[in-house]
């Protein structure tokens, strides 16, 4: 092997097999043993900087010095997302087939740009897009082989990644339409008259996309059960254009961020339709649930979507990255993203997908692989299942949360989502995020609707059980009894910021270690 002898620190071949078996040994127990590791670190800002040199080694170091460090500096400042007691957030799950279908990415470590630079990193990555559009019960026009396919799918880092690409398609296909009937129109002064929309719960990807793509982002309000809904888009549509704007998108969300609420996808497509916005639709977390056909009721409408992503790194047992978008029309994608360079050109440049004319970068890994290996070693009946417990697990905490009076559900629950507070002001609620992330036995984030900060507790790992959630139900109740009994509580407002009223709606919030609220 050429330079074999001078990798990892000069260790012969055998040892270092041996090695990489002692680190799956340790995952192994890592992710069996997760459940008795504190869920959130007690660490404060610049703890690891105290704990390492400060400049890099200038000889190389031993194996078991820089593993011995992993437990001794690296663990005490984590966040365990694999455990069955971290609620804040949306899951970010692995599994066995999907960890080792990035070991053997990372060691093959191609950058699948074009076909050419790796054939099967592409083609694996488009028959797993068309699989999983069949999975989800998706529209045929997102389908790379199909008869009069004009759509695909594609793997991108991120959701947030997926909308920012739709917007910028979404926006040159536009300007195109406006030049076609002038065209000495200039490019800028067109998209300076660009409006997009989202509903006010949408995530905060759509504002940043809208900032990167200069284009101005409108927050539409929602309905009681935070669903946008079509007599909004349209009043929206006829002030701007009443201004002399041009709207041009939607991004419609199913399962938003805070309350996992759904756009009401039937009203808003013929909308789009009519009024020529691209249609495209964020499922990054809710997309999972589509697996099964019993919760595909919100995908109606459907049919009018331009484009469509969901993340199955959130809840599909694929560990990050790996955001799935499709689109109806890759040429809208190929004008927007497509750029000549001579080395970037191969023999069969017309007869194969290039990727790289589908995304922002131009190197990207091969991600479709550990997609492949969980498919296959689940099967759709398997992932199936694991959503199905999810949501049997979730239906379980939200009735321990009704037994008790003292809580209340200020919005339905949807999927693996649990949104509680206690009744009454919103610091008790607060004083009790605080108390359970200090207490490192789970974590949770807040949230905001209608003003009410409110706990949302997500149901996370496959292998949460029904006492894992007794478990966490009764130390909530435990530190909501504690709160409940200090006398003045929720006014210490030196300590702590008792009056959220002043952040946006659907804004989501993490708590640092000291307890106060910051936006994320
Ligand atoms: C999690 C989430 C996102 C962001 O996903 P990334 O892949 O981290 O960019 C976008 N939209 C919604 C509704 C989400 O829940």
């Amino acid at each position: 092997m050429i330079g074999g002898g001078m990798m990892g620190g000069g260790f012969g071949n055998g040892v270092r097999e041996s090695l990489g078996k002692e680190l799956v040994d340790y995952i192994a127990e890592y992710l069996s043993t997760i459940r008795q590791r504190r869920v959130y670190p007690d660490v404060k800002p610049g703890y690891l900087r105290t704990l390492l040199p400060p400049s890099a080694p200038q000889e190389p170091e031993n194996w078991s010095s820089i593993f011995s460090d992993i437990e001794k500096l690296i663990m005490p400042g984590m966040v365990h997302w694999q455990s069955p007691h971290m609620h804040a957030y949306y899951p970010a799950l692995n599994s066995w087939p999907s960890l080792l279908g990035d070991m053997l990415a990372d060691a093959i470590n191609c950058l699948g740009f074009t076909w050419a630079s790796s054939p099967a990193c592409t083609e694996l990555e488009m028959i797993m897009l068309d699989w999983l559009a069949a999975m989800l019960g998706l529209p045929d026009h997102f389908l790379h082989h199909h008869p009069e396919g004009q759509g695909g799918g594609v793997l991108q880092s991120t959701v947030s990644e997926s909308t920012l690409v739709a917007m910028l398609a979404a926006r040159k296909a536009k300007v195109t339409e406006l030049q076609s009937s002038d065209p000495s129109a200039d490019e800028a002064v067109l998209t300076f008259r660009l409006v997009a929309y989202a509903s006010d719960q949408a995530h905060s990807s759509v504002l940043k996309g809208g900032l990167i793509a200069l284009v101005k982002v409108r927050l539409l309000e929602t309905d009681e059960d935070f669903s946008l809904r079509a007599e909004t888009l349209i009043q929206a549509v006829e002030a701007d254009r009443r201004r002399g704007l041009v709207p041009f998108f939607l991004c419609a969300s199913l399962g938003t961020t805070g309350v996992c609420a759904f756009d009401c996808l039937s009203e808003l497509g013929p909308v789009c339709a009519r009024e020529g916005l691209w249609l495209h639709v964020d499922a990054a977390y809710a997309g999972t649930a589509f697996l099964c056909p019993e919760f595909r009721s919100f995908l109606q409408g459907i049919e009018y979507s331009d484009s469509f992503t969901f993340n199955p790194a959130k809840w599909m047992l694929v560990h990050f990255d790996c955001a799935a978008f499709w689109v109806k029309h890759k040429w809208k994608l190929q004008q927007t993203f497509g750029v000549e360079a001579v080395y970037l050109q191969h023999a069969n440049s017309s007869a194969a997908v290039d990727f790289m004319n589908w995304q922002i970068p131009l190197s990207r890994r091969f991600r479709s692989l550990k997609l492949w290996f969980v498919i296959r070693s689940f099967g759709v009946a398997g992932l199936q299942a694991h959503v199905r417990h999810g949501i049997e697990m979730s239906k379980y905490f939200e009735s321990l949360v009704r037994s008790d009076s003292r809580f209340e559900i200020p919005a339905k629950r949807h999927l693996g989502l649990v949104t509680f507070r206690l009744q009454g002001p919103n610091s008790l609620t607060e004083e009790l995020l605080a108390e359970l992330t200090h207490s490192g036995t789970m974590y949770l984030v807040p949230a905001t609707i209608h003003k009410l900060l409110i706990a949302r507790f997500t149901i996370t790992s496959q292998n949460t059980t029904r006492r894992d959630l007794l478990r966490d139900w009764n130390i909530i109740q435990q530190s909501a009894a504690k709160i409940l009994q200090r006398p003045n509580i929720h006014c210490v407002p030196e300590q702590r910021n008792c009056d959220v009223s002043g952040f946006s709606e659907g804004t989501n919030y993490s708590q640092n270690a000291n307890g106060s609220l910051i936006v994320i």
